[in-house]
């Protein structure tokens, strides 16, 4: 959890691979961009946990001595609400993850719970919190008890994943971190955040159903957004003026509220993006 509201990429900025960086680089190399957070993308793995601990353990020590935040984006190849056999190894997919994640000092895994398929969207959405239920109590079984489960907010409407979902979850299932991507609730919602009142009746909402200190606390994915009647389409950069939502509303409301969310840069610029949100942050403080 942040103390104060903190910015970093999703994934190893292409600068950085560009000059030979290893993950265990990252830390130093953001540090020097005046960047404070990383999600590590896990999003290709399987089963079992795809780096050797020695290079995780890495990894955290460099992220501690560089006071950066480390958070994993889990396996794409989730889905809580499938058939029996893909919601079990699904389960182990994200039980490997937070393996992983608990040997590199990530606080959370962030991950996508599945679709509704071809089930009523509330019986999906109970397969799902009953999955979660069961990938929680094992990782207390595993003492894996400093990661927290981090079901995102998703962009499509096919996707388990409102923010009334995610609330829900929230409230329902121990060991969970609200997980808030506002360009997905954008997409969704065919242009949602229009004004700042938009970003601030989330925060309220957030606040009415999980408390003052999950509001505060909340972890963000942030990107412009380009969508069609389905939902999201593509990330966009920041700088591109046809596409929202605007991240400098945001920043109003988290001055607002005196939250301290992480807030991970998902367009395609990555640390470039995220020193401009940073910026922008700290120039509304100064109003
Ligand atoms: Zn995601």
């Amino acid at each position: 959890m942040a103390d104060h509201p903190r910015f970093g990429p999703a994934g190893i900025p292409p600068i950085f691979r560009i000059i030979g960086a290893q993950s265990f680089d990252v830390p130093r190399l953001l540090r020097e961009e005046g960047l404070d957070a990383f999600e590590y993308q896990a999003v290709r793995w399987s089963q079992k946990p795809q780096m050797k601990r020695e290079d995780a353990e890495r990894l955290g020590a460099e992220a501690q001595k560089n006071d950066v935040l480390v958070s994993m984006h889990g396996s794409y190849y989730v889905n809580l609400s499938g058939k029996k056999d893909v919601v079990e190894a699904s389960k182990r997919r994200l039980v490997a993850c937070a393996t992983a994640a608990q040997w590199m000092g990530a606080y959370v895994v962030v991950f996508h719970m599945g679709f509704y398929g071809r089930f009523e969207k509330s019986y999906a959405f109970k397969n799902c919190v009953a999955a979660l239920k069961d990938i929680a109590e094992t990782l207390n079984s595993l003492g894996i008890r400093n990661v927290k489960l981090g079901p995102e907010t998703m962009g499509r409407v096919y996707q388990v994943g409102t923010l009334d979902e995610i609330l829900t979850i929230c409230e329902e299932v121990e060991q969970t971190q609200l997980v808030i991507d506002w360009s997905h609730m954008h997409a969704r919602r065919q242009g949602r955040f229009r004004k700042v009142e938009d970003f601030r009746a989330v925060v309220e909402e957030v606040e009415r159903r999980l408390g003052t200190e999950a509001a505060r606390n909340m972890h963000c994915h942030f990107s412009k957004i380009e969508y069609t009647d389905k939902g999201e389409r593509r990330h966009r950069v920041l700088d591109e003026a046809g596409y929202g939502p605007d991240f400098g509303m945001l920043a109003e409301v988290i001055a607002e509220f005196k939250m301290h969310p992480v807030i991970i840069c998902e367009t395609p610029l990555l640390d470039v993006d995220a020193m401009k949100m940073r910026d922008t942050y700290r120039k509304n403080m100064e109003k």
